[in-house]
Parts: C-alpha cells; sequence; structure tokens
C-alpha cells in the first residue's frame, strides 16, 4: 500500500453504507480536490474496506459495476478519510498512528481526536449516503448515475427500506433524488430486491440459519437461547420450518437450555413469527399476551431482538 493517498475508509464488519459511501466519498473528495475544495488534499482519495463485503454489499457493487475496494486492516503511517463510524474500536488497528482528515457520519459521536481541526460532517440521520448527498450539493459536483445507485442501495440497507426507527423525512427525500439519477423506478421493489441478499438461505444447514445471529441469556437463573432471521418474506423460509424446529429441540438438549426461540422477523409485514421449544412454554403468553400455537406466535410490530423480545421475556421468565 502506498503512503501517498487518502484512504477513505468504512467501520469494521462492513455494511453496504460503510462500503459504498467510502466508494462515493473518495470520489467527491477528487472532484472536491480538483476545485480547489475546503480541504486543502494533495493526495488521491482511495476507497477502501475492512474485510470482506457481505452479500447485499457484493450484489450492489455488482449491479453499479464497482470493484470490491482494497482492503485495509493496518492505519500506521496512513491518512485516512472515515465514513459511517467515528468509534476507535470499529477502525483498523493503529488508527492512533494514522492522520484523520475527514470524517462523514450518521452515528453518536465516537472517541477518536485528532491535534487539526479536520473536516467533520455528522446529521442525526438514516444513512451516510443521505450525508454525502448534501455535501455533493454543496459542493456543486455532479453525482455520476452508478454512484447515485449505490447511495440509494446504502439508504434503503440502513433504513431497512424506510422501516426502521432511525429513518429521518431527509433519508426518503434524497433516496427519492437519487432514484431519479440512478433511473431507479421502483425504490420499494429495488429495496426488496437489495435486503433479500441477506435473506438468502440456500444452501444453509437448520442450525445455521438458527445460530447465523444467536445469542445466550441468563434469565432467572435459567439459560435461555434467542436468535434470530431477518426475512423479506417469511415465504423464504416456509418449506424450512419443520427442518429448523428439529433443530431447535436438538440444540435445547445439546445445550441443555430451559428455553431456545427463534425469531423469524418479515420487514415488509414489520413482525416476527417467534418459534419456541421451552420448559416453561407459559413465559410466551406472559411476556407477549399470546398463546404459542403449537410452535410459533405471530408478534405484530415486533422486530427487535434487544428491545422487543428480550426484556418480556426476561421479566416472564422470573416469574415462572
Ligand atoms: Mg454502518
Ligand atoms: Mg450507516
Ligand atoms: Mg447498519
Amino acid at each position: 500500500m502506498t503512503q501517498h493517498v487518502v484512504y477513505v475508509v468504512g467501520h469494521m464488519n462492513p455494511d453496504t453504507d460503510s462500503v459504498c459511501s467510502a466508494i462515493v466519498f473518495a470520489y467527491l473528495l477528487n472532484e472536491w480536490r480538483k476545485r480547489g475544495g475546503l480541504i486543502k488534499l494533495d493526495k488521491e482519495a482511495v476507497p477502501a474496506i475492512q474485510g470482506e463485503p457481505n452479500p447485499e454489499t457484493k450484489f450492489v457493487l455488482e449491479k453499479f459495476g464497482f470493484d470490491v475496494p482494497e482492503v485495509l486492516d493496518d492505519a500506521e503511517g496512513k491518512t485516512l478519510a472515515l465514513v459511517d463510524f467515528s468509534e476507535k474500536s470499529q477502525a483498523p488497528k493503529n488508527i492512533d498512528k494514522a492522520e484523520v482528515v475527514a470524517i462523514v457520519d450518521h452515528h453518536k459521536i465516537g472517541d477518536l481526536t485528532t491535534p487539526n481541526p479536520i473536516l467533520f460532517v455528522n446529521f442525526p440521520v438514516g444513512c451516510t449516503a443521505t450525508v454525502l448527498k448534501r455535501l455533493f450539493e454543496w459542493t456543486g459536483i455532479e453525482i455520476p448515475k452508478e454512484m447515485a445507485g449505490l447511495m440509494l442501495s446504502s439508504i434503503l440497507s440502513d433504513t431497512v427500506i424506510f422501516k426502521s426507527a432511525t429513518t429521518t423525512d431527509l433519508d426518503k427525500e434524497v433516496a427519492e433524488e437519487l432514484a431519479k439519477i440512478a433511473g431507479i423506478e421502483d425504490i420499494t421493489n429495488f429495496g426488496v430486491e437489495v435486503k433479500s441478499k441477506l435473506s438468502a438461505i440456500e444452501g444453509l444447514s437448520a442450525r445455521d440459519i438458527i445460530t447465523r445471529d444467536f445469542k445466550d441469556f441468563d434469565m432467572a437463573g435459567k439459560k435461555v437461547g434467542i436468535g434470530q432471521i431477518e426475512l423479506v418474506d417469511l415465504k423464504l423460509v416456509e418449506g424450512r420450518k419443520d427442518e429448523i424446529y428439529d433443530e431447535m429441540k436438538r440444540m435445547k438438549e445439546e445445550g441443555g437450555y430451559a428455553g431456545i426461540f427463534f425469531m423469524l422477523t418479515d420487514i415488509m409485514k414489520e413482525g416476527t413469527e417467534l418459534m419456541a421449544i421451552t420448559d416453561y412454554p407459559q413465559v410466551v403468553e406472559i411476556a407477549f399476551g399470546k398463546k404459542l400455537e403449537e410452535r410459533s406466535v405471530w408478534l405484530d410490530g415486533v422486530m427487535s431482538r434487544k428491545k422487543q423480545v428480550v426484556p418480556p421475556l426476561q421479566k416472564a421468565f422470573e416469574q415462572v
């Protein structure tokens, strides 16, 4: 890797926004530099990524004709611009031995500090790409069609097609403007296409499906496991439910669990089918006010394990 460039990089465990925004911000910095931009960079900006892109990001890059950026895992002696984070814990190693010249983000401000003033733009919106869109307008630089596609994809990904509680009116407004530039007519359809890439479960075993995002909890001294998969349509998993339930039983026996719960979250219908196998089936009714029908229960409006499933289950287990 050369030292004569500015690496534009997003956070660890890269998502679509952190990769696409790195590509787009690198382009913006280069165009801006030609016009004598606000930050006097004499180096070319180059996008980078910390690790492997996920299947959703790969789809988006391919669709709009971009290569996966080069991997950056050690920041020592390098010049960096950051997108989609400002936490040291999400940075490449030796971030303290790097020079950070710009940050564009949409999160809470992290713990990175700089010795000099830098370009730092953070909006409380749903996506870094939304912030970048406003930077294009401010600088007067035109957004190339393919880059508009990357930015739209990022917004749809981060906001879960505008359903996440983090979505703002600005995200929706910007997404519509980007869709026009990118020539995408049906934003929702395109969003479903993007999000469905992470819903892909073909080739995964039942155990893989359950454990891809699975956490153990101690609930009133009982060991409880809760997994979650987010799908654009529960039909995607319909034919696999028997197999999944059998595997949950097996995991319960093997791991000595008081209960295994598996959230099949439908991001379009905004609810969760909660599958449960537990020694205390009454916890479901205590927690959610609905009885378990054989092996599962539909919970309307429930999408978050952390906020909507763990706390009520915890309370319920304290009562049994
Ligand atoms: Mg992100
Ligand atoms: Mg983001
Ligand atoms: Mg995200």
